[in-house]
Parts: structure tokens; sequence; C-alpha cells
């Protein structure tokens, strides 16, 4: 019997025929990603429903020289999940909530769980899990840890990174590394957990996690304001954190072009505002306990800032639809751009202190560039990362505009770091940024980070070609 042949056999007999996927056509969702930026190939899909079955997976498959793609929900736009040929390891059977610890404020969780999911069952234990984001419908926990996700609630309470205590994780020979513990303090050595987040599938198999809970708002406000210019949308962002501390859990920002192509483009939703203004803050203020005057301070605060002309109009959500008609107008912008033809994307961070001074600067260079670009930038300013979305000219050629994907990218990525900014802020590396870390990566950094993918990944089967490429 061949290699392939024997390889294949064992692996049947490890999943059973529920866990493996051969044919094109229930292939092909794991293989092309959302944007259609890349199309993958491989020998077959894996679908393990255990920490055992995914050892068994990856063990196979350094036995016989396989890579290895980890893949969660295929959300993640950078390509980090399309194979260039060898075994898709999809988490998506692994969603168990393995347990919750309510005094140690913990849920123990399968990698596979689906973000909204997860966030559900927290909340029917009385608890948040903070993490949110547009795509929580469909991304795993597992490719959130991977990918170090961000999201709407970072001011407040961090990056997935943050969120973490404890990690399970398959090593590229197959080895099971329990480091499920739920603790606050262990300084016992390096840290690997941190190792395993961010690193986007190219040294282990996340399969598990501890993560952090917390008290479930009782009191939560949003209101979105407008101003004339960013440097007010940040002024009002110091003023905030000034006035309301911890309690200011989120603040995005929009621009009137985003939301003109929402209030255009996209069904059920409308502008709030009577006139259309340069700019908004969508600005969510929350408190574990009823708390009556928060309104009232939300109110003053708005007032003195309308006094102060920082702000030119205000709206404050008074139910539940009205606010989860505003978060729905900032979640639309990137599906209201897909109606307008090209868009050419940039997930950069600067520190919040120059994220005025970056949108000007670069929003000039790229108008020099090329004449009738749309700007549409958006964000959670409250950390300083800007998605910076060049929507084509109208009436331009869809695909020749983004012909120009790497020209722009330069330009951006390059006044980013130039403000000791990042080129990548949450979305990862992927396939799509490796040439951009050679560029701004220092020597010492990617040899450093090269030394641990070699000692962890020595044959380099792990996700090959993604972050280091
Ligand atoms: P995938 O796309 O399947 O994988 C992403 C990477 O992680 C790949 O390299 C993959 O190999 C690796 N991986 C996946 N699972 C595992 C695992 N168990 N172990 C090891 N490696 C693994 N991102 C943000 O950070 N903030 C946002 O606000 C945000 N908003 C978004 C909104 C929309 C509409 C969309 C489509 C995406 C958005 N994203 C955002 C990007 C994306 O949703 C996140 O990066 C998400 O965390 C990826 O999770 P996933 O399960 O889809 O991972």
């Amino acid at each position: 019997m061949d290699r392939s042949a024997t390889f294949m056999d064992a692996l049947t007999e490890a999943l059973g025929d529920k866990g493996v996927l051969r044919r094109s056509a229930d292939m092909e969702a794991y293989l092309v990603e959302e944007r259609g930026l890349y199309r993958g190939a491989a020998a077959l899909v894996a679908r393990p429903s255990s920490t055992e079955e995914v050892a068994a997976v990856v063990g196979l498959c350094n036995d016989h020289d396989i890579p290895v793609v980890p893949q969660g929900g295929n959300t993640g736009l950078c390509g980090g999940g399309v194979p260039d040929g060898g075994v898709v390891l999809s988490l998506g059977r692994m969603n168990a909530i393995r347990a919750i610890d309510p005094l140690n404020q913990t849920m123990t969780v399968d990698a596979g769980c689906i973000l909204k999911n997860l966030r559900e069952s927290a909340d029917d234990a009385g608890f948040l899990f903070p993490l949110s984001l547009g795509a929580e419908g469909a991304c795993q926990i597992g490719g959130n840890l991977a990918t170090n996700a961000g999201g709407t609630a970072v001011l407040r309470y961090g990056n997935a990174r943050d969120l973490v205590l404890g990690l399970e994780v398959v090593t590229a020979d197959g080895r099971i590394w329990n480091g499920l513990k739920g603790l606050r303090k262990d300084n016992t050595g390096y840290c690997l957990k941190h190792l395993f987040m961010g690193a986007e599938g190219t040294l282990g198999v996340i399969t598990g996690a501890v993560l952090k809970l917390f008290p479930r708002p009782k009191t939560r406000l949003t209101c979105m304001a407008a101003a004339s210019g960013v440097g007010n949308v940040l002024a009002l962002f110091g003023k905030a954190r000034e006035s309301f501390g911890d309690a200011l859990t989120g603040f995005e920002l929009l621009s009137g072009f985003g939301l003109g192509l929402v209030d255009k483009h996209i069904a059920g939703i409308r502008d709030p505002f009577r006139d259309r203004h340069p700019v908004y803050a969508l600005i969510e203020l929350t408190s574990p306990r009823v708390d009556e005057g928060m309104k009232n301070a939300l109110e003053d605060f708005l007032g003195a800032a309308f006094e102060a002309e920082t702000v030119l109009d205000a709206v404050i959500a008074s139910s539940e639809s009205q606010r989860e008609e505003l978060w729905a107008i900032r979640e639309s912008i990137p599906e209201a751009q897909k109606h307008e033809g090209g868009s050419i994307k940039h997930d950069v961070s600067v520190p919040i202190s120059r994220v005025a001074d970056f949108i000007e600067k670069a929003s000039q260079a790229v108008t020099a560039e090329m004449e009738g670009l749309r700007i549409c930038v958006f964000g959670h300013i409250g950390d300083g990362n800007i998605h910076f979305n060049l929507t084509q000219p109208e009436g331009r050629d869809k695909r020749t505009f983004l012909d120009h994907w790497p020209r722009f990218n330069r330009i951006v990525h390059d006044i980013a770091v130039e403000m000791d900014g990042s080129f990548s802020a949450e979305h990862g590396v992927g396939r799509l940024k490796t040439g951009e870390m050679d560029r701004y990566k220092s020597s010492v950094e990617l040899e450093l980070m090269r030394s641990v993918k070699t000692a962890l990944d020595p044959k380099n089967l792990m996700n090959p070609g993604k972050v280091l490429g």
C-alpha cells in the first residue's frame, strides 16, 4: 500500500467517515474566503470532534510530512485559513462549553464554538463575554484567539488575548499541551499561551481555552455624535474618558461618506440625523449597576460638547431597538461599500493621539495619487484602529481599480509605520501581508519570530506560507 493510502486509512480510522471530506463540492466552502482574494486547494478537509482527534490528525500529518491549515469560521479576510495544498483542519465540530466557574468568573470552551453562541452561553449564565465583532455569527473563538481579534469593546476589555487565562493546544508533532488553567497569577517561566495567540495557526492548533467573564451590564447607553472633523472626535474621546472612566466601553468613528453609503444601500437602516455631517462618533457607556444618573450625565456631557462646538448634533438611543439601529449603521459599512464597487482596504493602527494626523496625511497622499478616489474611513478610534478604505472612483472598472491595491498599501502603510503605527491592527497577516512583515519588521524581530517557528514547528507544516511567508 502506498503512503498516501496508509495516511487516508489511518485518518478515516481516527475520525470516522463523518470526520473527513474529500468531494470537491463538500470542500468548496473551506477553500475560498469571503472577499474572494484567495482560492486554495487541499487534499481533504478533516473535521475532528475532540482534542484527541485533532492530535491524531496533526500527528499523522507530521509523520507523513503533510501541511495542516487550521480553520475556524473562515472569516479572517487575509487568506490565513486558505490552504495551499495539504489538509484543512476545521474545528467546527468542537463546539462545546466545557465548564463555567461562576466564582472564578471563567468559562472553559472548545475552540470551535461560534463567538455569538459563546456570548449567549455566558449571558445565560449571568455573565458578559465582551469580545464582539461584525463576524461573530460565523467566526469561532479559536480563530479569534489565533488572530488576537479586536472588535468593538477593546477600549474597555482589551483584545482577545487579554480575555484568556488558559489554553489547550495541539503541537505541530501531534502532542496535547493542556494549559487550561483559570489562574490570574502564574509566574512559572515563559508564558506559552501568548505564543499561540496571534500566531494564526502557524505554531499549533488551539483546541480549548479558559476565558474571562465579566459582570453583565445592567445599564447601557448608546449615542451617536456628529462633528466637523476627526480632531473634534478625538477631543470628545479625551473628554469622555475623563468623564466616564471605565464606563466608556466603545468609541467608534464613522465618516459621513460611510454613513451615506449605508443610508443609500442597506435596506431598513437610515441616517438618524436631519443633515449629513463630516464625521460621527458612536459612543457606548455601560455599568454593571442600575445607574439612573448615567443618562443625565451623558446629556450633560453632550450639552457641554455642543457648547464648546466639539459636537454639532447628537442622538441618544432611547430603546434597545434604537441602540441596535445605531450599531447596525457602524457594522453595515463594509457591506454597503460592496455596492459601490471595488474597495482597497487598510486595517492600520496608530497611537490614539495621532489618529487625526494619520487620516489627514493619508487622505492627502492617496487622493493626490488618483482623482475621484472616495475615502471610507471608520474604525475603533478608542484603540487607534482605523479601517482606511478606498472606494473606487465612480464609473471606474472594479478590476483595474483593485490592481492598484499594492500601490495604495505602500502609501498608507508607510504613513502608519512612520507614525509609530502598525500595518495590521486586528485582522492578522495571513497571506495578504507577509511582504509587509519583511518590509516593516526589524531583522531582529523577524529572526526571533523565525526561531520560535523553527523551535515549535521544525518541519514547517503548520499553516506554511502564512505570517512569515
Ligand atoms: P479563520 O478565518 O478561520 O482563521 C483565521 C486564522 O486563524 C487562520 O490563519 C487560521 O489558520 C487560524 N486559526 C483558526 N482557527 C484556529 C485554531 N483553532 N487554532 C489555530 N489557528 C487557528 N476582526 C477583528 O479582529 N475585529 C473586528 O472587528 C472584525 N470585524 C470583522 C467583521 C466582518 C464582517 C468580517 C467578515 C471579519 C471581521 N474581522 C474582525 C476578521 C475576522 O472575523 C476575525 O479575524 C476572526 O477572529 C477570525 O475568526 P475565524 O474563526 O473566522 O478564523
